[in-house]
């Protein structure tokens, strides 16, 4: 199998799983403590929790806090519903995680549009009385780059928060150092399933979703897991140190997947994106049989959370892309561990494919 799935989830890197083990020991080893106990097998556990919460905060500006969630979806409803803001403004292209989120939550939520290159623009219109302004950093269906730190200064300017979704970007990009809230998931950049974390500016009052035993500073309350916490916090360590090989890497993959599909059209700025992802159309391709064809190589027809509903990429179509073109197109997502000869083969055989069915 070939796996070139990346914007969904990303292998977990050995380190994360090493530093997760002892966290999963039996009775004896005393891994299973509870972090919020005051016993010395709890405080070690804690110990773990905080010492993972540094590494994730590597990943982040300074200058705020780490509260752990269960996903990047949970972070994000904590941030939209938190902050108890009436109106919204998003960009047309976030995941369904703000966007449904805003929708269903808030009483009024403004969409702003995209360029045909999938590029939100950062001299974008914010209505008075807009409450929080939430653009992504990097779009996970076609790896736009956003213009997030020019977006956080107007929605500063127009007296609104700024929320970014860097799920896409973290460990990748530089984080949005304007952001008032930024919101990551472990499983994105090679860290467990079952983790994520909302970044908060210091100052930035926000009340929960869940009460409880007032964990996460109240804001998140509910056992943590030290496993899950140690692996997200080895995987952004890694990923930070790896940046650069990462995204070296990752442009060569880049490169040779362009050259084999060279005939194929590229959704997005081909300038202002995440490599790692390629959305590609091509006129006439029935996606659905190249997929039934191709069933060792792990690709996408679109986002994982919209393939299989039937409809059309709301991303897709906010470029402007009719619903035969959006039909037509593929994503390729490819990463640290996707090698050059992977590559290779999957982008000839999805090609021959497409010429055989005569596109
Ligand atoms: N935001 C973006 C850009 C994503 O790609 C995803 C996952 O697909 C999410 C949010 C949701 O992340 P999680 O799976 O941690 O809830």
């Amino acid at each position: 199998m070939i796996y070139l799935d990346y914007q969904a989830t990303t292998p977990l890197a050995p380190e994360a799983r090493d530093a997760m083990l002892p966290w999963l020991a039996g009775p004896e080893a005393q891994g299973f403590a509870n972090p919020h106990s005051p016993h010395r097998p709890g405080r070690a556990a804690a110990a773990a929790v905080e010492a993972a919460r540094e590494q994730v905060a590597s990943l982040l500006p300074p200058g705020g806090t780490v509260v752990f969630t269960g996903c990047a979806t949970e972070a994000l409803n904590l941030a939209v519903r938190g902050s108890g803001v009436r109106r919204v403004a998003v960009s047309a292209i976030e995941h369904s995680a703000v966007l449904d989120t805003a929708k269903a939550c808030v009483d009024r939520c403004d969409v702003i549009p995209v360029s045909p290159q999938g590029l939100v623009d950062a001299d974008a219109a914010i209505a008075p009385g807009t409450g929080l302004v939430a653009v992504m950093q990097v779009n996970n269906e076609i790896g736009t780059i956003q213009p997030v730190d020019a977006l956080a200064a107007a929605a500063r300017d127009a007296g609104a928060l700024f929320l970014c979704d860097a799920v896409q970007g973290a460990g990748k990009l530089a984080p949005p150092a304007q952001a008032d809230m930024i919101a990551l998931s472990a499983h994105k950049l090679h860290g467990p399933k079952g983790i994520g974390c909302l970044w908060i500016r210091d100052g930035v009052e926000l009340r929960p979703l869940i009460y409880g035993g007032g964990q996460e500073q109240d804001l998140r309350s509910g056992t943590l897991s030290p496993a899950l916490c140690a692996g997200f916090g080895a995987a952004a360590q890694l990923a930070r140190e790896r940046m650069q090989d990462d995204a070296d890497h990752i442009a060569m993959l880049a490169g040779k997947a362009r050259d084999i599909l060279s005939r194929w059209t590229l959704n997005g700025s081909p300038v202002e994106r995440w490599c790692g992802n390629l959305n590609l159309r091509l006129h006439g391709l029935d996606v659905a049989r190249l997929m039934s064809e191709l069933r060792d190589i792990a690709f996408s027809a679109g986002s994982a959370c919209a393939s299989g509903s039937g409809r059309t990429s709301h991303v897709l179509r906010a470029l402007g892309l009719g619903d035969r073109q959006a039909k037509c197109s593929i994503r390729l997502g490819f990463g640290r561990y996707t090698m050059l000869r992977e590559i290779e083969d999957a982008c000839a055989r999805i090609d021959a494919a497409a010429a055989a069915q005569g596109v």
